[in-house]
């Protein structure tokens, strides 16, 4: 497929002159740095902190592509996922003129998001088993669809899309096509960053948020096109990844078989958890899970999830979203965390 990139962007963006800061001026690392206004004596910390952080963040870039198998052009870092999915609006949709199509239910941010940036949303829901409509979605687009996201596995359905529905998207689909794998490393799937040489509209983003337990540190990956990688560095802030955030991810990545550990450790809680609801008379459904939390169906929802916190114990309550009636998103705690749930949930249903 052939998409012309330059078509999709915003004129203004694809004309912008970007910000040049002095680290891009000068990237060497020798010499006597007097360009950038910084404070030679050092930090009021323990630790140094008076220098700017590479804008581009190269080392911790290498590290990542090594372990997920890209090159570092293909890596854009932001302050969260949710910084990459806001650049994408601002670079490719035109407030009041483009529109984005959702999936729900998913991740509540694709659209809090498209309604900062005025962009139109159209939504075309998920089957009742949470799969998506291709020929719906193709059919809801127009030449102002911009961008399509699909959340695998999904937030809150737990669930993973199936593969040739994705593919058969980022062909026939004229805009970018993101994929969220937020959850992939509690999944078999196959990430699609292996897809990102064939396709040069898609983008793909993971997080070091769940399963490397770095939430607090904000650091969110979207892998694409060389193309898209550049567009997105163009207009994010100079130095959105902090030199603290850089430091820390790049030695967790070399404790990897530690990550590694603790999602064998989720997902045998996972299977624990949902072998203990399952005993449970009042649970009605119990949704597949490919990610580290279960969408549970429980008569009176929301009366049970009142409750649970009455028990301190605080669940996420989907009750209200589409094809999510009395549901209750429950993340997989340790396992004491998980009895102390199951025991609320006895309690409170009894
Ligand atoms: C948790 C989550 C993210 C991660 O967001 P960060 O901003 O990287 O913490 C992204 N997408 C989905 C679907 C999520 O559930």
């Amino acid at each position: 497929m052939s998409i012309d990139l330059n078509s999709l962007l915003r004129p203004h963006i694809a004309k912008l002159q970007p910000y040049t800061s002095a680290r891009d001026e000068y990237s060497g690392k020798e010499g006597v740095f007097l360009d950038a206004n910084e404070n030679p004596f050092g930090s009021i910390t323990e630790q140094d902190f008076n220098r700017y952080p590479d804008p581009y963040q190269q080392a911790l870039k290498e590290e990542i592509a090594r372990i997920k198998g890209v090159r570092p052009t293909q890596i854009f870092l932001g302050n969260g996922s949710d910084e990459a999915i806001d650049l994408l609006y601002r670079a490719f949709c035109n407030p009041g003129k483009d529109n984005v199509i959702l999936l729900p239910p998913t991740y509540g941010m694709y659209e809090v998001s498209a309604n900062i940036n005025d962009v139109e949303i159209r939504k075309v829901p998920l089957t009742a088993d949470f799969q998506l409509q291709p020929e719906k979605i193709l059919a809801a687009a127009d030449p102002h669809s911009k961008i399509l996201f699909i959340c695998s596995p999904n937030n809150p359905s737990a669930n993973k899309v199936k593969r040739e529905d994705v593919l058969r998207l980022v062909r026939e689909f004229k805009g970018l096509v993101v994929v969220d794998e937020a959850y992939i490393d509690f999944s078999d799937e196959l990430s699609f960053t292996t897809e990102l040489d064939n396709y040069p509209n898609l983008l793909v983003m993971q997080t070091f948020s769940k399963a490397w337990g770095l939430a607090a540190l904000r650091l969110g990956m979207a892998f694409a096109s060389e193309e898209i990688i550049r567009i997105l560095n163009k207009i994010k802030a100079p130095y959105n990844i902090s030199g603290l955030t850089q430091e820390t991810v790049l030695t967790a990545i070399r404790n990897k078989d530690k990550v590694d550990q603790m999602i064998r450790d989720i997902l045998d809680e996972r299977e624990f958890l949902k072998a203990e609801l399952e005993k449970l008379p009042f649970v009605q459904k119990i949704h597949p899970s490919h990610a580290n939390f279960l969408l549970v169906k429980i008569p009176h929802a929301n009366q049970v999830y009142d409750d649970l916190i009455g028990e301190k114990v605080i669940v996420r309550n989907r009750a209200k979203v589409l094809l999510c009636e009395d549901c209750l998103r429950i993340t997989v705690g340790t396992r004491e965390e998980n009895e102390r749930l199951l025991n609320a949930l006895r309690k409170v249903c009894a």
